[in-house]
């Protein structure tokens, strides 16, 4: 599937952490062709792995959860209150459609009310916007209505726009390219990898609720029981009016990120070598990004049983955590083949086994 037609499949899937199953159900179709075995965990991480020539077991990893929304108290009037499920700046939130998942699968459309600017006070016009005073509205007249909707305290939502290409050719536009565009470099490599033995085991883990502490992650990699690991992430560009260089984690168009430093982990100098060699003998456009910034699985996974070295490599998005992001599909594709090479060589790496 090309790039354009597939980040546009997974953008617009519904998969609010803890509720990932449409965006799941897409990746299994996609991913089992590729791989020997395939299952979902108990907590819904979805793991496919390749058999390779008895090397080493690598884990590469992207988490399937978006930012959302859950449904907290439905007034009697039908208005909603909801409660943040990640990270959401509540200044931007206000006016903004949503798409609430109702109990039988359905999708309800719904909007931020908000007061008309007619009736603010000097007051109001001054005051942050919270979601604590945030309302929903369906177009129900009561919580009756609601009920009918299939709508209900603990129902997940999600600001939803189409996706899109904004100069119709290399710039995109959509929901939750963090990380559906993680999720979608590992599934173009495993179709980059098709008919190749590999020696290394690979391991694709799609995860569950990363955006509320890197949770799933966590108990994929306890059973993967990985000896080297790759997350692949949507991550924070900032090169946008504003923000001087100094501060910019990513720019869009320098190629995918290679991470040294987030706040959840130093990636080990070794993984950093070879990511960025690999790089420079494949010709890849690639950029460091700004230590210090952020998180992601390999937080954990790099935790995980007697420690793992991890790597980072994301694409750069601008406006992540909003209701859309913008992504360039130059980057991506490169993201793509800076990771399949990864994934080809990487043993290279891997120092010997020390003998106890
Ligand atoms: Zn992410």
């Amino acid at each position: 599937m090309d790039s354009l037609a597939l980040l546009r499949d997974l953008c617009e899937r519904f998969g609010v952490a803890g509720f990932e199953g449409d965006v799941r159900e897409r990746l299994e179709e996609l991913v089992r062709p590729h791989v020997d075995e395939i299952r979902v965990d108990p907590l819904g991480n979805l793991i496919g792995e390749r058999q390779g020539t008895g090397g080493p077991t690598l884990m590469v990893d992207a988490h399937m959860d978006e930012i959302g929304f859950m449904v907290s108290y439905v007034e009697e009037e039908g208005w909603l209150r909801v409660v943040p499920v990640g990270g959401w700046d509540a200044r931007i939130v206000a006016s903004h459609a949503l798409t609430i998942l109702a109990d039988d699968g359905g999708k309800v459309p719904g909007v931020f009310g908000t007061v008309p600017p007619h009736m603010l006070t000097q007051a109001d016009r001054e005051k942050p916007l919270t979601l604590e005073d945030a309302f929903v509205d369906v177009g129900a007249e009561s919580a009756d209505e609601v009920e009918e909707l299939g709508i209900r305290v603990g129902s997940p939502a999600v600001i939803a726009y189409p996706f899109g290409q904004l100069d119709g050719a290399n710039t995109v536009m959509g929901k939750a390219l963090d990380d559906r565009a993680g999720c979608a470099v590992l599934v173009q490599v495993l179709e980059a990898l098709a008919g190749e033995t590999l020696e290394v085991t690979l391991v694709a883990s799609f995860a569950v609720s990363e955006e509320l502490g890197l949770r799933g992650a966590k108990t994929a990699a306890a059973q993967i029981e990985p000896d080297l690991a790759l997350a692949l992430e949507g991550t924070v560009a900032a090169d946008v009016p504003g923000i001087a260089p100094a501060r910019q984690p990513t720019r869009l168009g320098d190629g995918p990120a290679i991470t040294v430093m987030d706040q959840t982990i130093v990636v080990s100098p070794v993984v950093v070598r070879a990511l960025t060699d690999l790089a420079e003998a494949e010709g890849v456009p690639y950029q460091y990004k700004l230590p210090g910034v952020g998180g992601t699985d390999a937080g954990e996974i790099h935790l995980s049983g007697k420690g793992v070295p991890t790597g980072v490599v994301s694409i750069p998005c601008r406006y992540i955590h909003s209701p859309f992001s913008v992504m360039r599909l130059d980057d991506f594709e490169n993201a793509v083949r800076l990771t399949t090479a990864f994934v080809r060589r990487c043993t290279e790496i891997l120092p010997p086994a020390r003998e106890g």
